[in-house]
């Protein structure tokens, strides 16, 4: 297990996994208003490749690096090229929710957790059944028309690849926030609002030292329960669980639900 000497507080070395699984329970069953906020790690085990990690986006093979294949500019420079990666490494066919999706799902049917907050844009949560979904960074689920702004389903730009054009000819562009756009207000003001009604926020699959987690969680004065697979530097961490989401997500719903 990794140890940062800098906060030792959060790597309670003493404690066994499975306790601190149900400290979190008991956390989240004495919470009035508890909130999920998760990154690329809560897809890493439906097959979805993270963005920093030498497994993920960062490691592949292509002329140009994935920040530059998915801003805006190269979207409108190079829209095959764009189309090709996105359908390559994005936007993947037969992926499914795993078990930590079903997990949320289930405790939020269970009142226990109020809002998915992600960074992701696979449309899994509301796949596995999660109702209020905040997805900070857009979805592949829907698309729009840059010049009439009509509203296409995700699967229509499969159908008109290379260049995909909408009826009055202009190009079909995902709502995916891309690199150099801005986050949707909508979906910032609905998240802050969650955040600040939240008393415990568990923080999932995620390194809180990237933007825009690290800005978010600053908006919370509740707890913060932390399950990542590496370590995580924030000392604001009430609890850190290290493993993989898709294990513990289910054991925690297992043992706050009984
Ligand atoms: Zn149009």
């Amino acid at each position: 297990m990794p140890v940062d000497k800098n906060s030792p507080r959060i790597y309670n070395a003493g404690m066994e996994q499975e306790e601190k699984i149900k400290k979190l329970a008991e956390m989240l069953k004495n919470a009035r208003h508890a909130v999920f906020f998760g990154g690329a790690g809560v897809s890493t085990a439906s097959g979805l490749p993270d963005f920093r990690s030498p497994d993920g986006l960062a490691g592949r093979k292509y002329k140009w690096p994935f920040e530059i294949m998915l801003s805006h500019e190269f979207f409108f420079a190079h829209t095959a090229e764009f189309y090709d990666y996105y359908f390559k490494e994005l936007d993947l066919p037969g992926i499914k929710p795993n078990a930590a999706h079903l997990s949320l799902a289930r405790l939020e049917d269970a009142g226990m957790i109020k809002a998915v907050i992600t960074q992701n844009i696979d449309g899994l949560h509301q796949a596995a059944g999660s109702r209020n979904v905040i997805e900070l960074h857009g979805t592949v689920s829907s698309a729009h028309c840059v010049r009439c702004n009509r509203k296409y389903d995700g699967e229509e730009i499969k159908r008109r690849v290379p260049l995909p054009k909408c009826d009055c000819g202009g190009l079909i562009k995902p709502d995916v926030v891309l690199y150099g756009e801005s986050l949707d207000g909508t979906a910032i003001n609905r998240a802050l609002e969650e955040l600040e009604k939240a008393d415990l926020v568990i923080v999932g699959g995620t390194s809180l030292a990237v933007y825009p987690a690290a800005g978010f969680l600053r908006e919370t004065s509740g707890k913060i329960a932390v399950i990542n697979k590496e370590a995580v530097a924030e000392d604001r961490a009430d609890i850190v669980i290290l493993g993989n989401i898709a294990e513990i997500l289910p054991c925690l719903l297992y043992i706050a639900h009984r």
